[in-house]
């Protein structure tokens, strides 16, 4: 079990995981065709139903892995969950266009798998859509089966193509905008697309009675929201602002046998408010001697103490990284201190704490 879900197989080196809710699923198939008096025969075949369409939303999500994997895009895993499938991936593509060929390659999949299906109902002569008001019990035929196979991977291919996000829609419309606009301006414009669309799903569901479409309204709603934050953050380069940030200076001591009293006096002139011990040499950052420890060297007198004693490994050096992804990174390495570097190999060390303030302000 890893964030709780467990892992079904590997393929072309992607995990499959399964989120443990989607039990929820059975439930609600065996819930729903007892309450209404199904025979089993009827439940078992609403399961197989569910069964085919989350292996087309694992052929879907593949699609994205795939082609993110050809264009040298880690796909961390693939994570199945009663509302759908999620391809995580490393990171997003830097060139806007292969953003769009990794978000159009999971509809294409669907959009594939209906010209097959389709081919092959119509070469049979047999219906291509289903009828979607029949009884369970009139699933009983391939034709019918492969006729709801068809209609469960058009509505994969049309769902999907909304140009909202989380939809790949969304990810297409802003990766065609970010050719033209930038990434940050085409957040905001596909997510204001989005935030009208989620807003025309609500009235239409309160209108019609649609509880479902209210739901996925909101939900689109909040993911919007939520991409726009982390393309400000993303934009926002915390190495420019800490510039500004005085409590981030930063003094240096460039041998880890160095003693206390050097980087105490250093600390009194202002030279910094925490200290950076690197090898001599190399450059290399040993730790950091943060102002709490300064301090305390201060109340117990250590100034002949090496600097050593007082060095903490606690800080993360980040490459380039959103707040968030920083946040996180931080939190896995149990890092309390960022360690930034500018273009003119300039440092600075912020404090979590700090990190959690600039976000708010965002
Ligand atoms: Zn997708």
């Amino acid at each position: 079990m890893i964030n709780g879900s467990i892992h079904l197989g590997t393929y072309a080196g992607i995990p499959l995981r399964l989120h443990w809710t989607f039990s929820f699923i059975i439930f609600v198939v065996v819930f729903a065709g007892l309450k209404d008096n199904r025979e089993y025969s009827e439940i078992g075949v609403a399961f197989l139903l569910v069964l085919i369409m989350f292996l087309c939303v694992v052929f879907h999500e593949y699609g994205h892995a795939l082609m993110a994997k050809r264009l040298n895009v880690k796909t961390v895993d693939i994570i199945l969950s009663p509302i759908g499938g999620l391809a995580r991936l490393e990171k997003l593509p830097k060139n806007p266009m292969h953003e769009f060929y990794i978000a159009i390659a999971g509809p294409l999949v669907n959009c594939f798998i209906c010209l097959i299906i389709g081919s092959i109902l119509f070469a049979f002569s047999k219906p291509i859509m289903p009828d979607l008001n029949m009884n369970l019990d009139k699933v009983n035929n391939w034709a019918t089966y492969l006729s709801l196979v068809f209609a469960i991977n058009l509505v994969l291919f049309l769902f999907n193509l909304v140009p909202a996000f989380p939809m790949d829609g969304g990810r297409i419309l802003r990766s065609l905008l970010s050719v033209r606009f930038g990434k940050k301006k085409s957040t905001d414009i596909a997510a204001f697309i989005g935030f009208g669309i989620a807003l025309m799903f609500i009235i239409w569901g309160i209108l019609n009675s649609y509880y479902t479409l209210i739901i996925i309204g909101v939900f689109v709603m909040l993911m919007a929201r939520g991409e726009r934050k982390s393309a400000k953050q993303e934009d926002f380069l915390l190495r420019n602002y800490a510039n500004d940030m005085d409590e981030v200076k930063v003094g240096k001591v460039y041998n880890d046998a160095a003693l206390m009293k050097d980087v105490i006096e250093g600390y009194r002139d202002k030279e910094g408010r925490n200290f950076l011990v690197m090898d001599e040499n190399t450059k290399i950052i040993k730790g950091v001697v943060t102002e709490e420890s300064i301090r305390k060297a201060i109340n117990e007198a250590a100034e002949e103490y090496a600097v050593n004693d007082f060095v903490t490994a606690e800080y993360y050096t980040a490459e380039n990284n959103t707040l968030q992804g920083i946040l996180n990174e931080m939190k896995t390495q149990n890092a309390a201190y960022l360690v930034i570097t500018d273009e003119d190999n300039e440092q600075y060390i912020v404090e979590r704490g700090k990190i959690f303030d600039i976000l708010d302000k965002l």
